[in-house]
């Protein structure tokens, strides 16, 4: 797969809610493995992005599958992990917003309140059960990442359209809409 294969909004899919998977056979082993070239060939594309992570819906399979990135502060380092069912199990601490965006929002970002810290709990593609305790960037990606699985985008959680931006070619953010513009 490549960054063609990634759907975008407005497309109703990314508003399904994506199915368990049963069993890991080699058509989700496949499907993880698209899911990382088509994020790494988003990134190659961009200049000032990074693909932290992708669900299975972004390509347009409603499985519950995500893949996050190894390592969030190394663009070279081009490895992910993959999540099978993953979910919530805990969250903790008060909602942080921070600037959050996506690969199925073209060139849009929003301030979202995410807990910082997250216990998730997930199957790897061994299918053996994993537990993770995620804080930070981390928690975010997983709070994103989930919602995804339940067919929720980043800009449902934004209810003021004051914390919306768009990254420009020159990778700076302006704000999508100023203060007097009507609703
Ligand atoms: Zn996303």
């Amino acid at each position: 797969m490549t960054a063609k294969d990634i759907i975008t909004i407005p497309n109703p899919k990314l508003r399904e809610r994506s199915k368990r998977v049963g069993h890991i056979d080699d058509e989700i082993k496949q499907l993880a493995e698209d899911m990382i070239a088509a994020t790494l060939d988003w990134e190659a594309g961009r200049e000032h992005e990074f693909g932290a992570a992708l669900a299975a819906v972004q390509v347009a399979q409603l499985y519950r599958v995500i893949v996050v990135r190894n390592d969030f502060d190394n663009k070279a380092d081009k490895s992910f992990s993959v999540f099978i069912n993953p979910e919530i199990v805990k969250a903790e601490g008060e909602p942080v917003e921070e600037l959050e965006g996506c690969l199925s929002v073209k060139d849009i970002y929003g301030s979202v309140a995410r807990y910082p810290k997250v216990k998730v709990k997930a199957l790897n593609l061994e299918g053996r059960p994993v537990r993770i305790t995620a804080t930070d960037f981390l928690a975010r990606v997983f709070q994103h990442e989930i919602d995804h699985t339940n067919g929720m985008v980043f800009v449902d959680r934004v209810e003021d359209p004051h914390k919306l931006f768009r990254l420009g070619t020159n990778g700076k953010f302006t704000p999508v809409r100023t203060g007097s513009d009507p609703q």
